[in-house]
């Protein structure tokens, strides 16, 4: 993985790179391709350093790491969500003022029409064979943003509700409720 890591020129990346991997826990292919979509996202809606951005991932797998990482978007501050739909997709807008229900954001994804141009990478994405992570990195920085698509879309922004607190009926225990409910989530499941 070093020698990937060698070839690659961009000095930015190999340090947004050097932030991700103690966090994921190595270089991973989908690590990979989250800090190009943050970059993607960054340049296209011109994003300013530590700027606040939510980002909505569509998969579990390694995306969401790179968006902590470098975007600050984290579970705890609820900047990262996960819609786990299984893809290599992200949708990325920036903080608006409270009375604003709407942000403007991009979908970004992998796009398998794009990556045919890469055999190895596309091996990959498509799970024909089975690749290295070295192999498919090595394609996706030969390609950069080559192999990516997106479109402007809309984002719902909730309203931010006032904080109630109640016990519950069952089990006692105390927890944020949103409206009316006698019993917490983990009673009503
Ligand atoms: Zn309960």
């Amino acid at each position: 993985m070093n020698k990937i890591i060698k070839q690659i020129e961009d000095t930015k990346l190999i340090s947004q790179i050097e932030r991700v991997v103690p966090f994921h826990g190595y270089l991973s292919t989908g690590a990979f391709i989250g800090i190009q979509m943050f970059n993607i996202a960054k340049q296209i809606l011109d994003l300013q350093n530590e700027e606040r951005i939510y980002a909505t991932c569509e998969t579990y797998n390694c995306i969401p790491d790179a968006f902590q990482i470098l975007g600050g978007a984290t579970i705890g501050n609820k900047g990262l969500k996960i819609i786990d739909c299984g893809k290599m997709a992200v949708v990325i807008n920036r903080h608006v003022p409270p009375d604003e229900t709407s942000a403007r954001g991009i979908r970004i994804y992998l796009d398998p029409n794009k990556t045919q141009k890469y055999p190895r990478l596309h091996a990959w994405y498509l799970n024909t064979q089975k690749v290295p992570h070295e192999e498919a990195i090595y394609d996706l920085q030969k390609a950069g943003e080559d192999v990516y698509s997106y479109e402007m879309v809309n984002v719902d922004v909730p309203i931010k509700q006032a904080k109630c607190v109640a016990v519950c009926k069952r089990c006692g225990e105390y927890f944020v409720c949103k409206d009316e409910e006698t019993l917490c989530n983990t009673c009503t499941a």
